[in-house]
């Protein structure tokens, strides 16, 4: 208790003395505060205020209120340029949003676009392997194709070559059944005066009637007819074409390796140069054998070249006349001219051989011979009636097989068969030993062909003409003759008989 109250007392009097203390700290504080109030009253009082100035000179207000108005305009006008700028930023920025929006939705459309082609793409990639996966397995079946069709071929190939010696030797055969001499008639255009001429045969063509009509004893006319048959008979209608038809099958013969000779036979002016060359002004349709057999000749070679036939023509022209040979192709001055059997080939000495270049070819062949004939002739048309011309075209073919063939085909214009030995003709000694000669070969001519597969000796050597074209006439060579005969010769039975 005691403590209790001393405590309370301590506490009484700490605050006591608190108190005491805070009043005197005010105390002092007031009197600062006097203190202060007081220095300042003196030193108011010893700096008094300057008198104020009482507004601003009226010159200065206008100044400054020009200055503020020009300040004011000229804020206006950036404030202007400043909402100009700022609209056209506005304006060009909604530009630039609608084109981007523009873009964005070309955008859209060119990625949906390229979507859509890749779609396809994949598409076409994924049926281009489908594809490729055909492909390999029909490569395959392909690849056994080609060698099917090689051996096909190799075995085909061989059928052909096997197919054309075929032909070749049935082609002979034929040739040969139907004779490897053969005997034609053309007769020209024309009326004979004595005779007339009838062709009974109109689906063979193999007969020809000579009717001769003359005055008996008694007066009476007596038609007398005279049967001939021969392995073709060609009337005055038969064209340039319907003879070389039938002499075509000989051509082929050259090209299967045979010697053929075609003799042209006849009287003068009875159509031997017609028929085997052609009219003097050619045109195609009237061409005769010699340059239709060189358009054969040329076709067939190229067609054979698929066969592996590779095939050459060389030409030789002469003229036998008075039995002495003449080179139609060569610059013949006083060339003798000597005929060589070596094997199977005739050579002649000295004849310029030309290789034909093709049937174009041939025609100048024939016009350099005819002109040739009618400078070595005195009398030349006397004369080209009066020798024989011989055209010879060897005809050489080699195959890929190793076959080859080597065949000379003879055109021959034979010397006129009227006789002229008869009265005018022996008075002239050259027109004599013209005759003499023409007769002896002709002569010599129709015994070799008669000799011809009759097993008997073939008097080749006594003639020129039979002797240079040995290796032509008998054997498995071709021989036709062909008669020309002209309505109008006086001598008609003649011919035929002789
Ligand atoms: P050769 O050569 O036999 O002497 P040619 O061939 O020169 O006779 O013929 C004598 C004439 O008769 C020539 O003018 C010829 O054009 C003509 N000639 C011959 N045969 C025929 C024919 N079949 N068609 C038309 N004219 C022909
Ligand atoms: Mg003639």
């Amino acid at each position: 208790m005691h403590a209790l109250f001393s405590l309370e007392k301590q506490r009484n009097a700490a605050s006591q003395s608190r108190e005491r203390l805070e009043r005197e700290a005010q105390l002092d504080k007031m009197r600062q505060l006097e203190e202060e109030i007081l220095s300042q009253r003196q030193y108011a009082h010893a700096h008094p205020p300057e008198p104020r100035q009482r507004g601003v000179p009226f010159e200065q207000v206008r100044e400054m209120r020009a200055e503020h108005a020009a300040e004011l305009a000229r804020i206006k006008a950036e404030h202007a340029a400043l909402l100009e700028a700022a609209n056209q930023a506005k304006d060009e920025a909604n530009e630039q949003i609608l084109d981007l929006r523009a873009r964005l939705m070309a955008a859209e459309s060119a990625r949906d676009s390229a979507n859509d082609a890749l779609e396809a793409l994949r598409k076409q990639m994924s049926e281009i392997a489908e594809q490729q996966t055909s492909t390999e397995a029909n490569e395959a079946a392909l690849t056994h194709q080609v060698a099917t069709l090689r051996a096909e071929n190799s075995r085909l190939t061989e059928q052909v070559f096997a197919g054309e010696q075929l032909r070749r030797k049935l082609h002979n055969q034929v040739q040969e059944l139907r004779g490897n001499v053969r005997v034609y008639v053309r007769v020209r255009p024309g009326h004979g005066a004595l005779a007339s001429l009838a062709y009974p045969d109109t689906l063979g063509h193999t007969a020809l009637e000579v009717r001769s009509t003359s005055e008996s004893a008694t007066g009476n006319q007596v038609t007398k007819t005279y049967p001939f048959t021969f392995d073709h008979v060609f009337g005055p209608d038969a064209s340039q074409d319907d003879v070389f038809t039938e002499v075509s099958q000989l051509v082929q013969s050259v090209l299967d390796g045979y010697n053929t000779t075609i003799f042209a036979y006849g009287q003068t002016g009875s159509g031997k140069t017609h028929t085997l060359e052609g009219p003097e002004v050619l045109s195609a349709a009237e061409q005769g054998l010699i340059p239709r057999a060189m358009e054969m000749l040329w076709d067939v070679a190229a067609r054979m070249r698929s066969q592996g036939w590779e095939y050459s023509f060389d030409a030789q022209m002469v003229q036998i006349y008075l039995d002495n040979i003449y080179d139609l192709l060569g610059d013949d001055g006083q060339q003798k001219h000597e005929i060589r059997h070596e094997g199977d080939r005739t050579v002649v000495t000295n004849v310029v051989t030309v290789p034909v270049e093709g049937p174009a070819h041939v025609h100048k062949l024939l016009a350099t011979a005819k002109k040739r004939r009618a400078v070595a002739a005195t009398l030349m048309n006397q004369r080209s009636s009066r020798s024989h011309s011989v055209f010879m075209l060897r005809v050489r073919g080699r195959c890929v097989t190793g076959e080859a063939c080597d065949a000379t085909l003879n055109l021959v214009d034979l010397a006129g068969s009227e006789r002229l030995n008869t009265s005018g003709s022996a008075a002239d000694p050259t027109r004599l030993r013209e005759a003499q000669s023409i007769n002896r070969s002709l002569s010599s001519l129709a015994d070799v062909i008669g000799a011809l597969g009759g097993g008997k000796h073939v008097p080749y050597r006594n003639s020129t003409l039979t002797w240079l074209l040995r290796n032509s006439l008998g054997g498995n060579s071709k021989t036709l003759m062909l008669l020309a005969l002209s309505p109008m010769a006086d001598h008609l039975g003649e011919t035929l008989w002789q």
